[in-house]
């Protein structure tokens, strides 16, 4: 039987419109639904209101420093409701943006909650819909744990729209967004302590990077604490909220974040009525092509759990559209070897294996670190370094792995992810003449 469209894809996040605008492109009749802002998770409530807050946190540091460089910078105060009406103000052009991007290319924006009723059918908006393939691409949200009293917490979604900066907060987790949004509360002067159930945060990194990271962040007055985990929360009378921790101890604070991972949390969705599948986390399981158990639905983004991050999703989008309609372009998305940076303050970047994962997969290595204060500091009293590593191998001198604690490290970390893509050596690194003077230019100077 002949369908509406040739691809029905729900969610207008970076998977979603990737796809949808390419199939839409390479001729295809297409349509979309999306029931809040275009651009999903990484344009509302997660990378780019994010690295705006990082921005606005990573003043605190330059006022202060400002004054070795010879600047008075007599008491900066700082607003939030500024930083949030800015903020909003460009997401909402971005979201603009998403629009026009689909209109351009063609494809329909269908505003409302899709359900999938069939293996070819979707009822969205009081309409129903066919189409030969139907594309999930519906992202995930931030878990809570599950404790008494965790409903008086708030997740990162909340923090993109919180009325008013609190004084104290409590950030419960050691990944991505943990430190990510401590260190924008510490930057705009909340006194933050941050909690990690286990020995040492940010775990699946580099040891070494993981531990300088926690150093520079205590640093910051950022009061992290290890083997530590909230068992739960109670409202006091003056408002605010006493958190228990397993260690015994509690703690008064104003808001308690949880930062303890994202999963896809969705179940209006019709999915599970089909033949698709999904793990013990939920998510979504697809083949090397992102197809589910049921052949007409493809999966991709957040959903599939594969990489959380916002290039890995444009890029499992573009592939469907290209396995889908122009076979003759398609390329399998490489897993290896992708680069990330974490928006702390100071920035964590890193591209390929670390010390401990080198070893752990049989590589011999030799390792190679450079750790100082960056110049920019050498006029202040601050008291921060930055790190930076190679992990090589031993055997045939390739380098397996970057990584870096520093400003500007997602910056420095892509260039360097270029190298490692093309199978950079040791010997091609230090061949490299260096741009002085630099903090990149220890990667190609370390001996
Ligand atoms: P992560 O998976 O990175 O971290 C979750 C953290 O919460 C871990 O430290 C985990 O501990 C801890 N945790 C999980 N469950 C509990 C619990 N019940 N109680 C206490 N602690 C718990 O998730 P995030 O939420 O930080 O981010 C989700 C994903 O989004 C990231 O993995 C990343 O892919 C992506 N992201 C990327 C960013 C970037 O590229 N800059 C920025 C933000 C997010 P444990 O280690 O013990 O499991």
């Amino acid at each position: 039987m002949a369908h509406d469209l040739d691809l029905f894809v729900i969610g207008a996040g970076s998977a979603g419109v990737r796809a949808a605008r390419f199939a839409a492109n390479f001729g295809a009749r297409v349509a979309v639904a999306e029931d809040r802002d275009l651009g999903g998770t990484c344009v509302n409530l997660g990378c780019v209101p994010k690295k705006m807050f990082v921005y606005g946190a990573s003043y605190a540091d330059d006022f202060a420093q400002a004054a070795s460089y010879g600047w008075s910078v007599d008491d900066p105060a700082f607003e939030w409701s500024t930083l949030l009406a800015n903020k909003n103000r460009e997401i909402a052009r971005l979201n603009g943006i998403y629009d026009s991007i689909l209109q351009k290319a063609g494809a329909r924006l269908i505003r409302g909650r899709a359900r999938i009723v069939g293996p070819h059918a979707v009822e969205v908006a009081g309409e129903r819909v066919t189409a030969d393939n139907i594309l999930v691409a519906t992202g995930c949200r931030p878990l809570r744990p599950d404790i008494p009293g965790a409903e008086l917490g708030i997740v990162s979604d909340d923090v993109f729209h919180l009325p008013e900066l609190p004084r104290r907060a409590l950030v419960v987790g050691g990944g991505y967004i943990a430190v990510e949004l401590a260190s924008v509360f510490r930057g705009l002067g909340v006194d933050v302590v941050q909690i990690y159930r286990r020995e040492l945060f940010m775990r699946g990194f580099d040891d070494g990077i993981r531990e300088h990271l926690r150093d520079q962040l205590r640093l910051k007055g950022l009061d992290l604490r290890f083997n530590t985990d909230l068992t739960r929360i109670e409202r006091q009378n003056d408002g605010a909220l006493l958190a228990h921790l397993n260690t015994g101890e509690t703690l008064t604070t104003d808001c308690v974040l949880f930062a303890t991972g994202r999963g896809p949390t969705e179940t209006d969705l019709g999915l599970d009525t089909t033949r698709a599948t999904r793990d013990a986390h939920g998510f979504v399981e697809v083949d090397d092509h992102y197809r589910t158990a049921e052949p007409s639905i493809y999966a991709v983004g957040d959903l599939i759990g594969r990489a959380q991050l916002t290039p890995v999703a444009l890029a499992e989008g573009m592939a469907v559209a290209r396995h889908l309609f122009r076979p003759s372009e398609y390329a399998p998305v490489d897993y290896e070897l992708i680069p990330t940076a974490v928006f702390s303050l100071p920035n964590v970047g890193t591209v390929g294996l670390g010390e401990q994962d080198a070893v752990r997969r049989g590589h011999r290595i030799e390792v190679y670190e450079s750790r100082f204060k960056p110049l920019k500091l050498t006029l202040t009293d601050a008291k921060e370094s930055c790190l930076l590593k190679l992990v090589v191998d031993a055997d045939d001198n390739r380098v397996l792995g970057a990584h870096m604690v520093g400003a500007d490290a997602g910056e420095i970390i892509q260039g360097l992810a270029v190298a490692l893509k093309a199978g950079a050596t040791k010997r091609q690194f230090d061949e490299t003449i260096a741009i002085h003077p630099t903090t990149a230019e220890e990667f190609v100077t370390m001996r």
